[in-house]
């Protein structure tokens, strides 16, 4: 490919070093709010520099995992530090590598932050029980073992904030990892991976090696040594590295896809409701796996919400996200740009009513970036294409129910349970929510989008694989437990 010479060209990290790919080859990765301008250029890596990373990381784990976890939590303090000071820059390589607006940017980076500066406090907490053993003499108790080498594999969505929240428990509980992310936002990650250099970790216990998903993710998943994989993306991959994981005995966690609603009781205060909505399910374009796409309404107040709700999605400024003035951004690239726009056309076809929006943007600049209008539908079956399947785009999908029990049916109607909010008053429903609302996150009054990094995030159904990430929830997977019994 001919390079641009203005865009910078990025290397993998492995065993402390920043190496290139062994067939010299690069990939582009470009700015989705300008298809013309280069962020910058990955390695297309090969599974030669895919073993020299976990043959590192296996080597440095001899060493890694006998340091205390206060020793290991300094470490994330630096990288911490060093983040903070480059806050601004990521957030803004990530703004123009994947879309989402500098604001929401910044905030992910800001998180990305505080879940190093978390899990850094984690290395001084327990991570046993003493339990009674039967023989008086005797001490029995549990500790807990890191897994070896962790393999990552991440998507383009949250490009800081999921390496991290992986990246960061994986470490503390002396773990040694590789990570690939998604191509889309590799630059993104390889600049979080820089701030880790610089705190000084000890070469090989931290790698990424970017490439295509088919052969360094599928790498990671056939790896021997690889003990352990986490993996954040669609359901269709995820499924694939579950299936390879399995079949070697390696021990794995998949975070996936998500169609999540949110049900607007008669009693609820409508404008929260609308802002909920709005915000659940449009910012970051909509790209979010907790994102509000099925808005399931109550008859009573159906039509004063539906112009409430166009009112203000009318309002929403589209444009280029690092301008003060965008609300949303453009779709991550072409291909998701496209895949919004065939669940368009599905909707219309289906026999849904298009309200507003559903179509691509391309006045003046908007015409180089890849722009879709906010979207509305209304008159939406449960049974439709865009009722079921994950669009990963700014479409919302008004239902209209009779009664709250059927607005209950129609959100567990899918094969997905990651999130899902009610807006109502009545502690009944708010309690009956909770009950059977069939979702790993289930937010009242509030957005379906939204997760506290010290609260454990999952989901149900096909989510997940139905292990839970984040906060003290992350030990489960990135550690064995072992029973131990001391007879002195
Ligand atoms: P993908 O599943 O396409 O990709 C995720 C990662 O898997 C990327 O790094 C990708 O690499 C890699 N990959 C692709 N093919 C393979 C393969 N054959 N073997 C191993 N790895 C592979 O998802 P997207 O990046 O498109 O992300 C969007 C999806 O992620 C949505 O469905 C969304 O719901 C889900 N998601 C879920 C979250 C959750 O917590 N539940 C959070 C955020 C997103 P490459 O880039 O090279 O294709």
């Amino acid at each position: 490919m001919a390079i641009q010479t203005k865009a910078r060209k990025f290397s993998n990290y492995i065993n402390g070093n920043w190496v290139i790919s062994s067939n010299d080859k690069v990939y582009a990765s470009i700015n989705p709010a300008n298809k013309n301008e280069i962020v910058g250029y990955v390695p297309e890596s090969t599974e030669k520099e895919l073993n020299e990373a976990v043959a590192a990381a296996k080597e440095a784990g001899k060493l890694w995992r006998k340091l205390s976890g206060a020793s290991r939590g300094e470490y994330l303090f630096k990288a911490a530090a060093i983040m903070e000071q480059r806050v601004d820059e990521i957030a803004e390589t990530m703004t123009r590598e994947m879309g989402k607006t500098f604001v929401e940017a910044k905030g992910e980076t800001v998180r990305g932050i505080n879940i190093l500066r978390y899990y850094a406090g984690e290395g001084m907490r327990k991570i046993g029980d003493i339990i009674p053993s039967s023989d008086h003499e005797a001490l029995m108790f549990t500790t807990r073992s890191p897994l070896g080498v962790v393999g990552i594999i991440t998507p383009w969505n949250f490009p800081v904030a999921i390496p991290i929240w992986k990246m960061a428990p994986a470490l503390i509980y002396g773990n040694t990892l590789v990570i690939k992310p998604a191509q889309e936002a590799a630059v993104t990650a390889i600049k979080v991976i820089e701030c880790f250099h610089e705190a000084g970790f000890p070469n090989g216990v931290v790698n990424i090696v970017t490439g295509p998903g088919s052969v360094i993710g599928q790498g990671l998943i056939d790896h021997p040594d690889i003990n352990g994989i986490t993996f954040t993306g669609s359901d269709s991959v995820g499924k694939r590295v579950g299936q390879g994981a399995f079949n070697r005995g390696a021990k794995y966690q998949l975070e996936m896809g998500g169609k999540n609603p949110v049900i607007v009781a008669a009693d609820a205060d409508l404008d929260l409701a609308v802002e909920a909505t709005i915000s659940g399910g449009l910012r970051s374009t909509g790209q979010k796996c907790t994102a509000t796409s099925r808005v399931i309404v109550v008859s009573d107040v159906y039509e004063e919400f539906k112009e409430k709700l166009l009112t203000k999605v009318k309002e929403i400024k589209v444009g280029n996200g690092l301008e003060n003035e965008s609300w949303m951004g453009p779709c991550a690239s072409e291909s998701q740009l496209n895949t919004v726009l065939t669940y368009i056309e599905k909707g219309v076809n289906e026999g849904a009513t298009l309200l507003f929006g559903g179509k691509r943007l391309e006045e003046g600049d908007l015409a180089q970036g890849f722009y879709v209008q906010p979207t509305v539908f209304e008159n939406v079956k449960s049974y439709m294409t865009i009722a079921q399947e994950e669009i990963f785009g700014p479409v919302l999908a008004l239902i209209e129910v009779d009664t709250l029990e059927e607005a209950l049916d129609v959100a567990n109607d899918v094969k997905f349970g990651l999130s899902a909010s009610i807006f109502t008053k009545n502690i009944g429903n708010m309690l009956s929510f909770v009950q059977d609302m069939e979702a790993g996150l289930v937010r009242i009054n509030a957005e379906s989008a939204g997760v506290e990094l010290q609260a454990p995030f999952g989901g149900m159904k096909q989510s997940s694989s139905h292990s839970r990430e984040q906060g003290k929830a992350a030990i489960e997977f990135f550690t064995s437990i072992k029973t131990v019994f001391v007879k002195p």
